[in-house]
């Protein structure tokens, strides 16, 4: 079996919407490395895009899913319930930011985690707007394309999009977006598209993720906050790529002392296993009634196994310490790969290990390279380096290590960064 001749199969067989960045077909894959079916092994810095947080195949992942395989694999959550999803909504309860007591729901996708924030939001609040930003990116459904800030290829030809949503500049620095300018556009949105009472709620992602590893700076989530609490709006932080120790800490929200009303996790939550949830404020999570939240696969009994371990396993090794290692030691690398580009690599920048440099033309922050980013992708796939870009220009290399990656592989993924740059 070859990695070509299963690229004309997938090409057949498979819509070209659910594209593959890489042509490598996976025969197995374990902490942060993964093997093609023809040997071939590559050091993998996507982590299934910010999912294999606890790495590929942990042994005790594995364990604890064989073992509730052995058990049961489905009942259905509405039907007849399981303790492991009691005690995983408790846990996630008590280590979502705040004190506020908390509830969960469970499902299945970061996009329906969203769905259904926005569902609590407005059946709390009784009002339709939605305010989100721009550059963000919320997932594929329709409701989550709508709240999504970017055209292509998240949009274009998909719409119509629902009614009542609407964008807001997220602070850059990097671009010259001020907190202040980001904060008098959102009160021109109160004047000029939505009375604040009529908002539900404002979705943000803490570190916008698709659109490119900016962090929201800690005074802006302070100022969301306080303009929720003045206007009665609910305060979601979209978690789903930041959370789970990704950027040194459970949830990246905590960097900015702010609670949330509701949240959303999936993705690191069960190391690959499709579960996600809600968690937010006990009051406005209970204002949905029974049946109106949920699905037939939400907090799957394996989903949940896979949770606890992944959970277990955050705490055991000490992953948000090691988040904010690996920042260091590849940071620092490419920093040094930026001093000899200057005139291609327009910034580095990260949030623990969630890791961003950002290509440009010219050492010119306006003129984004995204060619040169297509370039370096699939020279590092070539060399055995598996990266991922991001970017609403599509001109930034992300970089999501498993957090358990050893200090042996960062540098020998940096070692072969280096080379395939210098070539280009
Ligand atoms: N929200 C954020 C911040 C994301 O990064 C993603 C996925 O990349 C989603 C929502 C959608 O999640 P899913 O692909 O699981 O539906």
């Amino acid at each position: 079996m070859s990695n070509q001749s299963l690229h004309q199969r997938r090409s057949a067989a498979m819509a070209q919407g659910q594209g593959a960045l890489h042509p490598v077909y996976v025969d197995k894959a374990r902490n942060a490395e993964i093997w093609d079916v023809e040997g071939n092994r590559f050091i993998d810095l996507g982590a299934g895009i910010a999912v294999n947080n606890t790495g590929h195949s942990h042994p005790r992942i594995q364990a604890a899913v064989q073992a509730q395989l052995e058990r049961f694999s489905h009942t259905c959550l509405m039907v007849t319930p399981y303790e492991s999803a009691v005690e995983l909504a408790e846990k996630l309860n008590d280590i979502a930011p705040g004190t506020t007591p908390k509830k969960s729901v469970f499902v299945t996708s970061g996009a329906e985690a969203v769905e259904n924030c926005v569902k609590i939001a407005r059946s709390y609040t009784g009002r339709p707007g939605v305010i989100a930003f721009k550059g963000g990116f919320h997932g594929r459904t329709n409701l989550t394309m709508g709240l999504t800030g970017k055209v292509k290829p998240y949009k274009a030809g998909f719409g119509p999009f629902p009614a009542d949503i609407f964008h807001a500049p997220y602070p850059n620095a990097y671009h010259g977006v001020s907190v202040e300018e980001s904060l008098a556009a959102l009160d021109d949105l109160f004047v000029c598209d939505i009375e604040p009472n009529r908002v539900a709620a404002i979705i943000i992602e803490p570190v916008q993720g698709e659109g490119g590893f900016y962090p929201a700076p800690a005074e802006f989530m302070q100022a969301l906050r306080e303009r929720c609490d003045q206007h009665g709006i609910l305060l979601i932080a979209d978690e789903i790529q930041t959370g789970f120790a990704r950027t040194g800490r459970m949830f990246a929200t905590e960097y900015s002392g702010v609670e949330p009303d509701l949240m959303t996790m999936a993705k690191g939550i069960a190391g690959g296993f499709p579960i996600a949830a809600v968690v937010g404020k006990a009051e406005i999570m209970d204002h949905p009634g029974p049946g109106g939240l949920g699905g037939t696969y939400g907090g799957s009994p394996i989903g949940c196994a896979a949770a606890l371990t992944v959970l277990d396993i955050i705490k055991e090794e000490n992953l948000c310490e090691r988040a904010l290692s690996i920042g260091e030691r590849m940071t620092a690398r490419l920093r040094q790969l930026q001093q000899r580009f200057p005139a291609r690599i327009g910034d580095v920048r990260n949030l623990g290990a969630m890791i961003a440099m950002e290509l440009v033309v010219d050492g010119n922050v306006n003129c984004p390279d995204p060619e040169l980013t297509k370039a370096l992708i699939t020279e590092a796939g070539q060399n055995g380096l598996i990266l991922l870009s991001c970017g609403i220009r599509g001109n930034v290399v992300r970089f999501l290590p498993a957090l358990t990656i050893s200090d042996e592989l960062i540098d020998e993924s940096m070692d072969i960064l280096d080379r395939c740059f210098a070539t280009l």
